[in-house]
C-alpha cells in the first residue's frame, strides 16, 4: 500500500490535482512591483482598531503600487462565527474609504481569484492535503484530547517542549495499512502536516518591519485539517489561500509571528514562494505613565464601532492611524496638504518596533481640524447623515430648518482661521441647542454670569441696549454701539483706559458684551457674538433678555 492509497482512502472524491489549481489561478497580470495585499478577518465579532490598522496598510500598499487590494473571509471556525460580522465588516471597509478590489459578499463576487470566503474552499484545500499526503507530508492522525492532554502534562513535568513533535508525535509512525484501518473502523482523526525541520537550527526570516530575524526551525506536526467538517486550521488555510490569491504581502498581526516557521515549511513542501511579511504591532495606550495594550474588553475604543456612533469623520480616523503606521506620515502630510494618504509611500521599516501608541486626543485634534475645514454644506450632509443614525435630536433640529442650521454652523467658518470646536458630530448639539427657542425654552437655564451679576444691573444694561442701542446692520456699527453704551452706563469703552484706571470705572467693554451674551445664550464662551445676535434678529433677542427675571 503506498501513501497514495491512504490519499484516496480520505479523499475519495477529490479528482483535481494542486496544477489544475495552478493553471485555474494564474499569476496575476499586474505591473512590476504591484502588491497584492489582503485583508482575512474571522467574522467573530466586532471589527476593532488593530484590525482596520491591518486594512489600512493593506490597503495603502496596493494603491500605491497599483496593486490588489482584497478580502477574504476566514470563517473555518465555525463554532466561533457570529451572525452579521461579515456585513460589519464590509460596512467598516466602505465607511473608511477602504473598499476592497475583490471580495465575496452578499451572493455577489468580484475578481476572478475566489471563492473569497474559506468554507467555500473545501474542495481546493482537500486537494492540497491530498497532494501533501501523497508525498508523505501529511498525515491522518487519531490521537483524542485526552491523549494529547496527557501528552502535554507528561512534557511539562519532563521539563521538554510541549506539542506534537519528534517521538511524541505518535501517529506519524503508523504504517498505511494502519492507518486505513482506523479510518475504514470509523475512527475519529484529523489531518497532520509532517515537518522535517529541526527546533535546534534557526533560519533566517525577515519581516517587512522587523528586519532580518532568527527563528527556529519548526519540528511541530501541526494540525492542518479538523476532524469536523474536515475544515483546514488557519495555518495550511493561510498557505494555501495566499499562494492560489497570488498574494505578495501578508500583514497580519504579531501574534502569528511565532508560527511563521510552520507556514515557511509548508510554502517550502508545496516548492511555492511564501509571501513578504508585515507582522504589526500591538496597539497601545497611554494610562498615568505607563503603556498598555488596548483591550477588546476594557476600551471603547477599541471597537470601529466607537468612532461611528460618536460621529468622528472617517478621514480623521484614518489619519489618526496613519500617523502611528509611519512615523514619518504627519511631516509628509504637512507638505503635501492636498494629497490623499494612499499617495503616501509607506515603508514597513518606519513602523514601530515596539507598540503603536494610539491617542484619542490626537484624533480629536485632527478631526477639529478636518471638520473647520469642510464648507458649511459639506458639514451639513455630513452631521446630517450621522444624526440620521445616531441622534434623532440633532436630526429633528437640522430638519427644522436647514438653512438656519446651515447659517449657525457657518459662523466662524468662513475665514483664515476657522473656529475648531466640533471635534465630532455628537457635539455640535451641545454647542448650538441655545440657538433654538423651543429648546431653550424648555430647559432650565443656568446662566454663565461673569463679573456682573447683580441682576438690576443686568436688566439696566438689556434695556438700555433694547432701547437705544440695538444695530445689527453691519459689524462696526453694533460694536460701535456697544461702546457707546459703555460710555452712558459707566464702564470704559477701551480696554486700555481701563486697565490703566480700573477704579474710574464700573467695568468694561468685555463685561457689557458678556452680559449680552450670556442673557442671549446663557453661555459665557460662544462663537462671534455678533454673528449669532444677526441669526437671531431683534425680535427673538428682544424675547430672550426679557427671560433675565
Ligand atoms: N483570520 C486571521 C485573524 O483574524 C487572519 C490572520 C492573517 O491575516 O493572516 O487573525
Amino acid at each position: 500500500m503506498t501513501n497514495k492509497d491512504l490519499a484516496n482512502v480520505i479523499f475519495p472524491n477529490i479528482t483535481k490535482t494542486i496544477d489544475d489549481y495552478e493553471k485555474e489561478y494564474p499569476k496575476r497580470d499586474l505591473p512590476d512591483g504591484a502588491i497584492v495585499s489582503r485583508f482575512a478577518p474571522s467574522p467573530t465579532g466586532f471589527i476593532h482598531l488593530g484590525g482596520l490598522f491591518q486594512a489600512l496598510i493593506d490597503y495603502t500598499i496596493a494603491k500605491e503600487s497599483k496593486g490588489v487590494f482584497y478580502l477574504r473571509n476566514e470563517d473555518t471556525d465555525k463554532s466561533r462565527e457570529v451572525d452579521g460580522a461579515a456585513e460589519l465588516i464590509m460596512h467598516v471597509l466602505n465607511h473608511y474609504g477602504l473598499t476592497p478590489d475583490e471580495y465575496e459578499f452578499d451572493g455577489k463576487t468580484v475578481g476572478n481569484y475566489g471563492p473569497y470566503i474559506q468554507s467555500e474552499r473545501k474542495e481546493i484545500y482537500h486537494t492540497f492535503i491530498k497532494h501533501l499526503i501523497e508525498i508523505g507530508r501529511a498525515y491522518p492522525c487519531f490521537c483524542d484530547k485526552e491523549e494529547l492532554d496527557l501528552m502535554r502534562e507528561n512534557q511539562e513535568t519532563m521539563k521538554i517542549r510541549t506539542g506534537y513533535h519528534g517521538r511524541f508525535a505518535r501517529c506519524s509512525r503508523l504504517s498505511i495499512e494502519e492507518a486505513i484501518k482506523k479510518i475504514k473502523n470509523g475512527e475519529k482523526y484529523v489531518i497532520r502536516f509532517r515537518s522535517n525541520g529541526n527546533f535546534d537550527n534557526k533560519f533566517e526570516f525577515d519581516d517587512l518591519r522587523q528586519g532580518k530575524l532568527y527563528l527556529n526551525e519548526n519540528d511541530i506536526d501541526e494540525v492542518i485539517m479538523k476532524s469536523e467538517n474536515m475544515l483546514p486550521t488557519y495555518h495550511f488555510a493561510h498557505v494555501v489561500d495566499d499562494h492560489l490569491m497570488r498574494t505578495t504581502h501578508v500583514v497580519r498581526g504579531e501574534e502569528w509571528l511565532s508560527s511563521a516557521p510552520k507556514h515557511i515549511q509548508m510554502f517550502e513542501a508545496f516548492g511555492f514562494k511564501a509571501p513578504k511579511y508585515i507582522h504589526t504591532p500591538l496597539i497601545m495606550k497611554k494610562e498615568g505613565n505607563s503603556l498598555r495594550k488596548i483591550s477588546k474588553r476594557k476600551d471603547p475604543e477599541a471597537r470601529m464601532s466607537y468612532y461611528e456612533e460618536l460621529g468622528y469623520p472617517a478621514i480623521a480616523v484614518i489619519e489618526s492611524l496613519m500617523t502611528i503606521i509611519n512615523s514619518n506620515y504627519e511631516e509628509w502630510h504637512r507638505d503635501n496638504p492636498d494629497k490623499k494618504f494612499t499617495d503616501f509611500k509607506f515603508s514597513a521599516d518606519k513602523m514601530s518596533t515596539s507598540g503603536a501608541l494610539y491617542d484619542l486626543m490626537k484624533l480629536e485634534d485632527i478631526s477639529k481640524n478636518i471638520i473647520s475645514k469642510m464648507t458649511k454644506d459639506e458639514l451639513y450632509d455630513e452631521s446630517l447623515s450621522w444624526a440620521n443614525v445616531y441622534s434623532e435630536s440633532l436630526k429633528k433640529l437640522i430638519e427644522k430648518d436647514p438653512e438656519y442650521y446651515k447659517n449657525i454652523i457657518n459662523i466662524e467658518r468662513v475665514q483664515e482661521k476657522p473656529r475648531k470646536d466640533i471635534g465630532k458630530y455628537s457635539d455640535i448639539e451641545n454647542l448650538i441647542w441655545y440657538m433654538y427657542d423651543d429648546v431653550f425654552n424648555q430647559k432650565e437655564i443656568e446662566y454663565e454670569w461673569k463679573n456682573i451679576t447683580d441682576t438690576d444691573e443686568i436688566k439696566r444694561i438689556l434695556d438700555t441696549y433694547m432701547s437705544k442701542y440695538v444695530d445689527l446692520s453691519d459689524k462696526e456699527k453694533w460694536f460701535n454701539n456697544i461702546k457707546m453704551m459703555c460710555d452712558e452706563l459707566g464702564y470704559a469703552s477701551n480696554m486700555k483706559d481701563y486697565k490703566k484706571n480700573p477704579e474710574n470705572y464700573k467695568g468694561n467693554v468685555a463685561d457689557i458684551s458678556t452680559v449680552l451674551r450670556v442673557a442671549l445664550t446663557s453661555k459665557s464662551m460662544t462663537p462671534d457674538l455678533f454673528e449669532i445676535m444677526s441669526l437671531f434678529g431683534i425680535d427673538r433677542i428682544n424675547e430672550r433678555f426679557s427671560k433675565i427675571k
